[in-house]
């Protein structure tokens, strides 16, 4: 119980999910922030296996057989997928073996009833806890107090640990829990992935898997390499309308193809290029 401080009372959603990752976190510390996967996998006597299930969406399965504990991973194509899949995997058991399983049971009572709503808990619990096994907050603290929120914090953040961009954008937004859309497109303004956080822009979510008309500031801006462009633009959805204008910072990795915005309701201060200028 040592990760939960009060008995009074049943524990809340978001109890669980502080306490259980905390105790990723302490897991982790202990064992030096390493990022060795397999060592991990290797000291909680977990298999990892190649997964056959060539048409399912999953890319990892995370299960106990026979007292067995087991990861399937399938071979995807992309490195740094794989690299988060894992960790993803092998939270789903620490969400079992940490604090002798506290997690899962309050998590269980919780929920009592709605094995959808619990599987789809776990599965929220266990992206965060991957976050934190490959993104530490050391790490995470060190890149921001370099680059500020920016997407240039994505960039290194992910240069640094092995993280997709993807992962990389949401690990920042969430650790520096500022409203915001993060967006992640290619330079030609096909959005590849998003992400909402926040209050009222939590509510909307971007989209993926479409194209930003030519005239958008994203397209029209000029970028200059690895540099932070700050301009207003309207928050791009999927299909919806357009009209929110927001203060937006962008930035290109050409290397990678790739572009990363983020649409706040104001730039934050913590930036190095603000601060200098004092
Ligand atoms: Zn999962």
């Amino acid at each position: 119980m040592e990760y939960f401080e009060f008995y009074d009372r049943d524990p809340g959603l978001q109890d669980i999910r502080i306490a259980f990752l905390n105790a990723v976190e302490d897991f982790h510390e202990k064992r030096d922030f390493t990022s060795n996967f397999l060592q991990v996998a290797n000291e909680l006597e977990i298999s990892i296996r190649a997964s056959c299930e060539e048409d399912s969406g999953e890319e990892g399965r995370a299960f106990t057989l026979n007292g067995q504990r087991i990861i399937l991973l399938k071979s995807v194509r992309s490195a740094k997928r794989r690299v988060f899949t894992a960790w993803h995997e092998l939270s789903h058991h620490l969400f079992e073996i940490l604090s002798d399983g506290d997690f899962r049971a309050f998590l269980d009572d919780l929920t009592y009833g709605h094995p959808d709503w619990r599987n789809s808990c776990e599965e929220e619990l266990c992206f965060e806890s991957a976050a934190l096994l490959l993104m530490p907050t050391h790490v995470v603290n060190s890149v921001t107090e370099e680059n500020g929120f920016s997407p240039i914090s994505v960039f290194v953040l992910s240069k640094k640990t092995g993280a997709s961009y993807s992962a990389a954008m949401r690990r920042l937004i969430r650790r520096k829990s500022i409203d915001s859309h993060g967006v992640l497109m290619r330079p030609d303004g096909q959005v590849l992935d998003s992400f909402q956080y926040g209050g009222k822009r939590g509510k909307y979510c971007v989209g993926s898997g479409f194209k930003l008309e030519s005239s958008h500031p994203l397209l029209s801006s000029p970028f200059h390499p690895l540099k932070t462009e700050r301009f207003a633009a309207s928050v791009p959805f999927k299909g919806g309308n357009r009209k929110w204008m927001s203060k937006c910072m962008a930035a290109v990795d050409q290397e990678e193809d790739r572009v990363v915005a983020f649409f706040v309701d104001d730039y934050p201060v913590d930036n190095k290029d603000q601060l200098s200028l004092f």
